[in-house]
This record gives C-alpha cells, sequence and structure tokens, in this order.
C-alpha cells in the first residue's frame, strides 16, 4: 500500500507554524492566570519571587528584541507593553494586596513608559489588554467587578498613553520640520553661491536640479573655498595684513559678498554684508576697474566691511577679471605702516586672478562632470533600451531611464494608428494609470498629435499651461501636473507615437534635461520598432500568411508537446487530417485566386468551429491538420463533421456571376490506439484520409487496424 506521506508535513509546517506564533499568547495568559491565582490566594514571598522572576524574564526578552529593532512594529510593541502591565499589576497586587492602593500609580507608570516610544495603536491595545486584566482580577481575586473603580482607572491609563504619543509625535515632527528647514537654508545657501560664481549655466532653473547638481555644487564650492583661502593666507603671510578678503558679485552685479577671508578682527568688529557696490573703496575698484591704494588712513575713514575702523592704516582693493568683465573685489588692509606699495599691489592682482582662475577651473569642472554624468545616463538607457526585447521591456527600461533623467511621475507611451486617423495610449506609468491604457484619441491638435506630426518636442520652450494645452484630447487629460513633455517617436521619418512623461516638481523639464529625453527618445523610437519588428517575424515564423493559422513547422513543435502531455497525463488525443476534394479541378477551372479564397475560408471556417484548446495548422497546400487535447475518437468526428458541413455550406465567387462550392475529406487518428509517436498518429489520419476519399470524398473517417491492411492492399 502506498502511505502517501506527503499531506502530512505541510500540516505538520503549519502546525508548528501556528503554535510558535501563538506561543507568546499563550505565556502571557499562562502568566495572567498566575497573577490572578496568587492574587485570590497568596502565596507569600516565595510565590511572588516565582512570578516576579518569570515576568522579568519575560520582559527582558522582549526589551532585548525591542532595543535590536530599527522600526517600529506595533505586534513587538504590545507584547513588551503586556508584560510590562503584568509586571505592574503583579507588584501592586503583591505589595498592597488589593487594587486601587498606594502602589497602583505603577500601572500608570508602565502605561506612560510604554506609550513614550511604542507604536500608538500598541499603546490603545496594551491599555484595553490592562483594564481587561484588572476586570478579571477585581472579580476573580477582589470580590467581584467594581465598574466606577475599574473605569478610573482606565480613562486615566487612556489619558496617560494619550497625551504621551501625542506629545512624541509632535516632538517627533518637529524636530523633522527643523532638520527640513536647516538642510533646505543649507541647500539655499549653496545654490546661492553656486549662482553668484556662475558655476551652473543661467538656463537651469532652481527647481530643475537633481541630487547630482547638488553634490556638484557643493564640491565645487569647497573647492573654490579652499583656493581662496589658499591665496588670502598667502597675503596675509607676505603683506602682513589685518584682514584679506575675497568678494564676490551678485549676478545682478548691484551687491557684493563676502566669499570668504582671512582676519585678525573679531567677528563683531567685521560687517557681514552684502555691501553695496556704490560703497566707498568698493564703488572705486569696480567704476575705475583698476586697483586702489590708500594709506595714513583717519580713524574716522569708513571701510564698509568693518563696523569700526579705527585700528586700520592702509587698504589696498583690486578688481578680479573673469574674461575681461569685473566679477569681484579683493582687499586686504593692515593696521599699522604706510600705504601697500606696488608690488604689494601687484601681489594683490595675482592673487585676484588666482582666485578667479580657481572659480572658473571649478565652473568648467562642474560643466564638464555635469556631461559626463549625462552621458552615463544616456550610455545606461542605450544599454538597457538595447536589451529590451518586447515592446512591454522597451516601455519599462524607458520610462525608468526618463526617471533616472529628471524626476517623472506620469508617463506614457502613444502609438499613432495611421490607417485610423488616432493615437492609442498603450503603456502608462503612474497615478490613475488604469484610467489611460488603452484609451484613443483623434489625430487633431492636442500637444501629442502635434509633437508627432511636427517631429517637435513639445510644449514650446517647456511653457506648460495645464488649464488650456490639451494633450491628449479635451476629454481624455493626464493627471493635473506643473511640468510636462511630450516626446515624438519616429524611426527613419516614420511616425511611430509619443513619450508624453509629467512631473510635480515645477521646472522639471529644463533644458539640460530636454536635450537628454530628446536623446532618450530617439533611442526609445529605435528600440520600439526593432521589438515591433522581432514580433512580426517571430509571428511570421510561426504563422501561415494565407489563413493566419500555424505552419507546418510551429505545428510540429505543439504536437510533440500535446503528445507529451497526453501521456503523462493519461489522456486521449486525436489529430485531424483535412484536404480539399478535387481541389486541382477548381484551381484548373477557377484559377488560383479562387483557390487561395476557398483555403482562406477553409482555414476561417476552423478557426471558428475549433474549441479553445484545440491547434490548427495549414499543413501545406489545401491540407490542414487539427490537433485536439482530451478528445476521442467520436469528439473528434462531431468535429469533422461540423467542418465537412460548413464548407459544403459556402459557396465561392468564381467571378462572372458564377457559384463554386467545395468538399473536404477528412482522416482521424486517436492517441493512444492509432499510435504511440506523432508520426504514427500522423500517418494513421493519413490513411483515414486516404479512406475518406477511396470511400468517395466528402467524409470523415476514424483510423482503424484495418485500414492498414487494406491499404497495403490497395497498395
Ligand atoms: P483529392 O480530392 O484527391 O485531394 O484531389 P486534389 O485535386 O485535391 O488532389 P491534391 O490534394 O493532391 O491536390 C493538391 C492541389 O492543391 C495541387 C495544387 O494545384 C493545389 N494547391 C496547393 N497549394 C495551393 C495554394 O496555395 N493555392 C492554390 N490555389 N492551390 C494550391
Ligand atoms: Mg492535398
Ligand atoms: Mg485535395
Amino acid at each position: 500500500m502506498d502511505p502517501r506521506p506527503e499531506p502530512l508535513v505541510p500540516t505538520f509546517v503549519a502546525l508548528r507554524r501556528a503554535t510558535r506564533r501563538a506561543s507568546p499568547l499563550f505565556a502571557v495568559l499562562a502568566a495572567a492566570l498566575v497573577v490572578v491565582l496568587l492574587a485570590a490566594r497568596p502565596l507569600g514571598g516565595i510565590g511572588f519571587a516565582f512570578e516576579a522572576l518569570a515576568i522579568a524574564g519575560m520582559l527582558g526578552a522582549r526589551i532585548h528584541r525591542r532595543m535590536g529593532a530599527v522600526d517600529q512594529h506595533a505586534r513587538r510593541d504590545t507584547e513588551l507593553g503586556v508584560w510590562l502591565v503584568l509586571g505592574a499589576f503583579a507588584v501592586v497586587v503583591h505589595v498592597d494586596g488589593r487594587l486601587g492602593g498606594d502602589h497602583y500609580p505603577l500601572v500608570y507608570v508602565a502605561v506612560g513608559v510604554l506609550s513614550a516610544f511604542a507604536h500608538p495603536l500598541a499603546s490603545a491595545l496594551v491599555v484595553a489588554v490592562a483594564a481587561l486584566f484588572e476586570a478579571l482580577l477585581q472579580a476573580a481575586a477582589f470580590g467581584g467587578l467594581a465598574g466606577v473603580e475599574l473605569a478610573r482607572h482606565a480613562f486615566f491609563m487612556a489619558v496617560i498613553a494619550t497625551v504621551n504619543v501625542m506629545s512624541l509625535r509632535l516632538e517627533i515632527a518637529r524636530l523633522r520640520r527643523v532638520s527640513r528647514s536647516q538642510l533646505d537654508a543649507e541647500r539655499d545657501t549653496m545654490r546661492e553661491e553656486a549662482r553668484h560664481y556662475r558655476l551652473f549655466l543661467p538656463t537651469s532653473p532652481e527647481d530643475g536640479k537633481t541630487k547630482d547638481d547638488d553634490r556638484l555644487i557643493r564640491s565645487g564650492i569647497e573647492e573654490i573655498e579652499l583656493s581662496v583661502l589658499f591665496a588670502l593666507r598667502l597675503l596675509r603671510q607676505s603683506l602682513g595684513t589685518h584682514t584679506a578678503m575675497l568678494l564676490w558679485l551678485n549676478e545682478r552685479g548691484n551687491k557684493l559678498r563676502i566669499s570668504e577671508l582671512v582676519s585678525d578682527a573679531s567677528d563683531e568688529e567685521l560687517a557681514e554684508g552684502p555691501f553695496s557696490t556704490a560703497d566707498g573703496i568698493f564703488g572705486m575698484v569696480l567704476s575705475q576697474r583698476a586697483p586702489v591704494s590708500m594709506g595714513q588712513l583717519k580713524s574716522s575713514y569708513p571701510l564698509p566691511y568693518y563696523q569700526d575702523t579705527s585700528a586700520i592704516s592702509a587698504v589696498c582693493a583690486v578688481p578680479v577679471f573673469q574674461h575681461g568683465v569685473v566679477r569681484g573685489v579683493l582687499v586686504v588692509d593692515r593696521a599699522t605702516g604706510g600705504p601697500f606699495a606696488s608690488e604689494a599691489e601687484e601681489l594683490c592682482e595675482q592673487a585676484a586672478r588666482f582666485c578667479a582662475r580657481a572659480v572658473e577651473n571649478e565652473r568648467v569642472f562642474v560643466q564638464l562632470e555635469r556631461t559626463r554624468l549625462e552621458q552615463g545616463k544616456l550610455y545606461r538607457a542605450a544599454e538597457r533600451l538595447g536589451a529590451a526585447m518586447t515592446e512591454q521591456e522597451v516601455v519599462e527600461a524607458g520610462v525608468s531611464c526618463a526617471s533616472e533623467i529628471a524626476a517623472v511621475d506620469f508617463a506614457a507611451l502613444t502609438a499613432f494608428l495611421p490607417s485610423d486617423g488616432a493615437h492609442v495610449i498603450c503603456a502608462v506609468r503612474g497615478a490613475d494609470a488604469a484610467d489611460f491604457e488603452a484609451k484613443r484619441f483623434d489625430d487633431t491638435t492636442g500637444l501629442c498629435a502635434m509633437a508627432l506630426r511636427n517631429r517637435h518636442v513639445l510644449p514650446y520652450r517647456g511653457h506648460y499651461d495645464p488649464g488650456h494645452q490639451v494633450v491628449f484630447s479635451k476629454e481624455l487629460a493626464p493627471p493635473t501636473m506643473p511640468s510636462l513633455l511630450v516626446l515624438p517617436l519616429v524611426v527613419h521619418d516614420e511616425p511611430l507615437g509619443t513619450l508624453v512623461l509629467g512631473s510635480r516638481r515645477p521646472h522639471a523639464f529644463d533644458d539640460a534635461a530636454r536635450g537628454l529625453l530628446e536623446v532618450l527618445a530617439s533611442h526609445l523610437a529605435v528600440s520600439l520598432a526593432n521589438a515591433r519588428m522581432v514580433k512580426r517575424l517571430e509571428e511570421q515564423a510561426t504563422t501561415d500568411g494565407l489563413t493566419g493559422l500555424l505552419n507546418k513547422r510551429a505545428m510540429l513543435e505543439t504536437a510533440v508537446a500535446k503528445l507529451e502531455a497526453a501521456r503523462r497525463f493519461g489522456r486521449p488525443l486525436s489529430v485531424l487530417v483535412c484536404d480539399i476534394d478535387l481541389f486541382k479541378r477548381v484551381n484548373d477551372t477557377h484559377g488560383h485566386d479562387v483557390g487561395d479564397v476557398v483555403i482562406k475560408e477553409l482555414g476561417h471556417i476552423h478557426a471558428r468551429i475549433k474549441r479553445t484548446t484545440d491547434s490548427v495548422a495549414r499543413f501545406g497546400g489545401e491540407e490542414f491538420v487539427t490537433i485536439c487535447e482530451q478528445t476521442d475518437e467520436q469528439g473528434a468526428l462531431l468535429l469533422a463533421e461540423r467542418i465537412r458541413e460548413e464548407l459544403r455550406r459556402t459557396k465561392f465567387n468564381a467571378g462572372g456571376g458564377r457559384e463554386v462550392g467545395c468538399t473536404c475529406s477528412v482522416g482521424i487518428a486517436t492517441f493512444p490506439d492509432a499510435g504511440q509517436s506523432w508520426e504514427e498518429l500522423f500517418k494513421a489520419a493519413d490513411e483515414a484520409l486516404y479512406a475518406s476519399k477511396r470511400g468517395g470524398r466528402d467524409r470523415a473517417t476514424i483510423w482503424s487496424p484495418r485500414l492498414r491492411s487494406d491499404g497495403n492492399a490497395a497498395a
């Protein structure tokens, strides 16, 4: 006898899993029971020691587990809280001998401690469990339920938990807000500096900046700071300056900001800036575009960068040029001695050139690095698109690469159907994707239609107005977002469709991103065309051109697989071979074209009548083969008769008002009786077909061993 042990294993595993899952619950229930029993019948110190040890052990294990966890987990916190509360009750009951005594606040402490850190749901659950447990204790150990007292205790527990949870949440939210605003402020300062140094092209708006850009800006500014500090320190060393400072003009050229300074003066003595370009010595340098040097300064002489100028005796300021344009001012001063000599002035000018070059170098580096990053993205995109074989894979790769280039929140791929003069949305990613899938829209004046018609990225110059511009059609609009881009997909001047990208970020598709996305779109278009061609080729390789049914090669592959399945599961399988009767005559009388129409129609008849699990192939000429799974001789005969009847009923137009009719003969062979291998089965079906022909045509015959001997005799 077959012992069949298999079903036992999953049952056992499930049982073990259930036990393991339920064991913490059992442990808590057991401990609760012990506390209640000991409250009802105190055993003195020994009982309490045993109880305290067990609860402390379990509690320790829970605390250990909670310590190791990084995330908040309601279940874990609930378990910990329940043990905590249980412990508190055990102590209260043992020390006071009743509920509501001097030590009862321990329970509140337990609830408070838990809710200070736990998941809010866990806090709520623990309060509920505590109230339940107290009710149980009252009922079982302290002479019946005391509703008022219980309600009061539960109320306080709930209040403590709520207040703790709320204050914790509020504090976390506050800390988050503070740190976020600090980060934002830091990033804004950095970006402002980057703007002053012109590290980025002025065309790229702030909102469009990516993480990569921020990283580049940060490293660029750090490098500039280091170089400038180096120059200023050198000046201090060689000229004995009190203060050496580089100031940089803002974008509008009306304010000077301190870039870097090296000074003996304290922060209180120095002014923060920014300074007006008309201010004293700065104004002179900027208007003269030449160094200005002054000595024997009166203590009342105003230097804009000091709160108090009494200590300064000489000052020298030189303009900082970049490509012939004044970008800033370098200023040095000293507390003692006469005016700066011309060599000193020359040294300052050299330092100014050094600083300007440092900024220029970083600008070039940032641009190069940005280009390198962009090329990397495109390279990866090309690689991924190249590896995508199906249309689906191409779309996936395209959308994910677009997301790498810009912050994409919505993406749709539309296909143009030239014959219908319409577009269809064939893939969507993002919010409400299902609302757009397979939707059609007319080829009118929406952005998609226009972008494809004009082979141009739209909206023009990236100015998108969701309120007025139509993307697909008036009835079908993408989710409202401040940024949107429609990229035409064109290969060899053949319009394939468009890629529509939307972003919740304003200016997400700035000039730089648009350039990259255009390159991506052209890659995408080529990959899409390739994927479609591959699909067509695959179809051509497996289907018959005239009827759209399987071809002989594809059928042989299917046949072997189906026969194997029939053998494994011990099921019947029938093969039908259908051949048009006296077809040469149709061809000869009415011409090949009419013959082709007949073949095509018989193909349609087969496709119409067969079940979905049947496979039909045109096996060559005017011969069709059908494989029917789980079908015996009688089932196959039924199908054959329906095909035969259907063809017999059909009349074909032979031109000149003449009509022509056709009949067909069918041979049927069924596995396993008619043969074991495909070759045997097919041979048997062919023998049965031959019998149909011999028997007068327009009929179906089931193979029987007798036919083989008949055939041999006829041969
Ligand atoms: P039978 O009843 O014995 O089958 O007689 P038959 O004339 O149909 O004989 P057979 O099946 O051997 O004839 C096959 C003919 O089918 C030969 C050829 O002229 C014709 N044929 C094969 N392929 C095509 C095709 O693609 N188009 C057309 N129009 N005729 C084809
Ligand atoms: Mg034939
Ligand atoms: Mg024939």
